[in-house]
């Protein structure tokens, strides 16, 4: 990109308004990021024309790749009806139809939805809607949450309050609930902990199968089964937060399917619209349900409300969505994508000498780097080298994460994977890591 470009200028502009998340502005303003103007499939093209494969999907949202012309339809035509209209005492068909169909995908018992416009919000919303289920079943008691460690569920006091993640979480400490932290994997050590406070939790919070912000942890089989039978035998309930890896992501439309696990509350977000829009969704059995229930003046109800739940547009994307999944057989084509990614990342990834380990389940995928000084960056470095080649990545620390839409093709996947592989074997060689290959150091997650 050369200075005086059309991107040059609008990043001027940024630098002297913006502030981005989860980012040091710092570091930002000497940085050349690309300026995205268009989409198009799995491509993302710059301001100044520059294509690049989107192997984030836009933050881990995007589904049928940018553009798809059913969901671009499906936005339009509701724009031409209505564009925002409110929950609270109004309803709109578009909320009410993308309900039915939620209820009918969702596992076990699932079947009210209450929606919201951020994955923090739908997991808020789990934890209040938990706690204050109990209390109103008078189990006033129960006014503690679990979670696992390295766990993320979104960025509001609530949601970090049950997060496991030490750099975003703990300086925030002081402004948190105190809330009970079960071990990584360990499926009896977790089970031991829920039974020793079983009458004082409301609920366990669990990213069902791979835990995404956390470093694309992958839980042993039987860990979430384990987690549902020791929620049973405590009373408590069990909250999936699937905000990551709903709608397909990990091979399945919603992950704890792979375990035959259903639970009592359920998060999504994401890649509920195709990753168009900002809507979320909460879940929740009639068990649940049912202990709102009351006279007006009971104050049974659930106080708890945003101004853009249920976004018309987001619904009508949300809907064109789940249409595209049934049309395109995208879970059929997921489960060849998902083959062709392991061997790939075999072929590539797998013996290259900077790289100590990789994680997947489907489309999900972190390759963790061989641990490197954090003055090195070198998981920023490899998204870098990768961002010269055409690829965009975003790293978690040293983790470079591959989260491609369901529907990348087999060309770009192979792209992908061979622009990674590229990308770090040239910061591992700048960062003088010995060139002689390696056995993976850890555990590998089978193709
Ligand atoms: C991204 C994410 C969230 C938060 O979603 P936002 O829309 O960013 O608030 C919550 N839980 C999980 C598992 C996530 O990956």
């Amino acid at each position: 990109m050369t200075d005086g470009s059309d991107s040059a200028a609008l990043r001027a502009r940024d630098h002297a308004v913006l502030w981005h998340p989860f980012t040091q502005q710092q570091a930002w303003a000497e940085e050349s990021a690309p300026v995205i103007v268009r989409g198009e499939g799995c491509e993302l093209i710059d301001a100044d024309g520059r294509r690049y494969l989107d192997g984030t999907s836009s933050l881990w949202c995007n589904v049928h790749g940018h553009r798809h012309p059913r969901i671009d339809a499906a936005v339009s035509e509701q724009l031409g009806r209505v564009a925002h209209t409110t929950m609270l005492g109004l309803t709109h068909p578009t909320a009410i139809e993308l309900g039915e169909r939620l209820v009918a995908l969702a596992p076990g018992d699932l079947s009210r939805v209450f929606y919201s416009d951020t994955g923090a919000a739908a997991t808020e919303i789990a934890l209040k809607m938990a706690f204050q289920g109990h209390v109103q079943a008078g189990e006033t008691r129960r006014t503690r949450f679990a979670y696992i460690e390295s766990s993320y569920h979104g960025d509001t006091l609530g949601a970090v309050s049950v997060g496991g993640i030490e750099i975003f979480h703990e300086r925030f400490r002081p402004l948190l609930f105190d809330a009970i932290k079960l071990p990584f994997g360990d499926a009896d050590g977790a089970a031991a902990l829920i039974a020793e406070h079983a009458d004082e939790l409301a609920a366990v919070i669990v990213e069902p199968l791979v835990q995404g912000a956390g470093g694309l942890l992958v839980q042993p089989d039987g860990y979430l089964r384990a987690l549902r039978d020791a929620c049973d035998a405590a009373g408590c309930f069990l909250i999936c937060d699937e905000v990551a890896t709903g709608f397909g992501r990990t091979g399945t439309m919603f992950a704890c399917e792979q375990e035959g696990v259903a639970p009592d509350i359920l998060c999504l977000g994401k890649g509920i619209t195709g990753g168009y829009l900002p809507l979320a969704a909460t879940l929740a059995t009639d068990a649940i349900y049912d202990r709102f229930l009351g006279g007006v003046d009971e104050l049974k109800t659930f106080f708890h409300g945003h101004t853009y739940t249920g976004n018309p547009l987001g619904c009508a994307a949300a809907i064109a969505s789940l249409d595209v999944f049934e049309e395109e057989h995208v879970l059929e084509r997921v489960a060849d994508r998902d083959r062709q990614f392991g061997a790939l990342l075999d072929e590539h990834v797998a013996s290259l000498p900077g790289v100590h380990e990789i994680r997947r389940r489907g489309l999900m995928c972190g390759v963790e780097l061989l641990p490197h000084p954090a003055t090195a960056r070198a998981g920023h470095q490899v998204i870098v080298e990768a961002r010269d080649r055409g690829v965009l990545l975003r790293p978690l620390g040293d983790i470079v994460v591959l989260m491609p839409a369901l529907a990348i093709s087999a060309a770009e996947l192979e792209r992908l994977v061979i622009v990674t592989a590229e990308a770090i074997t040239a910061v591992s060689e700048r960062l003088g890591v010995p060139s002689v290959p390696r056995p993976l150091a850890g555990r590998r997650i089978p193709s």
